[in-house]
């Protein structure tokens, strides 16, 4: 496994997100030995899976795309929502977290890659989303950042210029919504080809799946 080599050479300022999906249980237990205990699934039923198999110290990330009639069985144990991309699903994890007494840490699906990827909230729909949330008295929810992926591509120069949309967009935000607010820092961008370039552009969370288990 590549892992301990990937874990060694993150700066330390950034969170690794081991990505587990479809990895067994036996191999999720060899990150675990490693010292990592954020774990990131797509899927909320292999979430739920493998939740009730591993030790209940790891913090679960879910990074796909969350349907709102499944909020409320993850609800209890989720330590970060990555991909919200909608005021409904906001207004459902809210209350869902108010009824297990949680604040749930959430991050805006941003989308700025030039696939035909269907989710995520446009860039040129940002600001109005951010302002329609803070309209709305949300106990349960903390909006910690900002997550988002680049175009799967070998330019890496589009890569780049893709992160660097990212960031720029997470700095607008933070500067004009969150100045006073020292709890929006999170910017999750980076998975197993592209993580390098995204730390470059100010990653402060990578999602990092196939290159751990080479
Ligand atoms: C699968 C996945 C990753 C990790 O991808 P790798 O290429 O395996 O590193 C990161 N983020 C999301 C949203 C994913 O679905």
């Amino acid at each position: 496994m590549k892992a301990k080599e990937i874990i060694e050479s993150l700066p330390k300022d950034v969170t690794l997100v081991a990505v587990t999906k479809t990895k067994s249980v036996q191999t999720i237990i060899r990150l675990y030995d490693l010292g990592v205990r954020e774990m990131g699934e797509n899927r909320v039923q292999e979430l739920l899976d493998k939740y009730e198999q591993l030790p209940k110290d790891i913090h679960w990330h879910l990074i796909g795309h969350l349907q709102r009639n499944k909020v409320k069985y993850i609800a209890p144990f989720i330590s970060m929502i990555h991909s919200v991309d909608s005021l409904r699903l906001v207004q459902e994890i809210n209350k869902e977290a108010i009824k297990n007494s949680r604040t749930i840490p959430i991050l805006l699906q941003v989308k700025v890659a030039k696939e035909e990827s269907k989710y995520g909230i446009l860039p040129n729909e940002l600001e109005e989303f951010v302002k329609q949330f803070q309209k709305t008295p949300l106990e349960g929810i903390s909006l910690r950042g900002i997550m988002g992926m680049a175009t799967l591509s070998y330019d890496d120069h589009q890569v780049d210029q893709e992160f660097l949309e990212l960031k720029n967009h997470f700095d607008t935000i933070k500067n004009k919504y969150f100045n006073t607010v020292s709890t929006f820092d999170i910017l999750s961008m980076g998975m197993s080809s592209d993580y390098q370039i995204a730390i470059e552009r100010g990653s402060t969370m990578v999602r990092i799946g196939s290159a751990l288990y080479k």
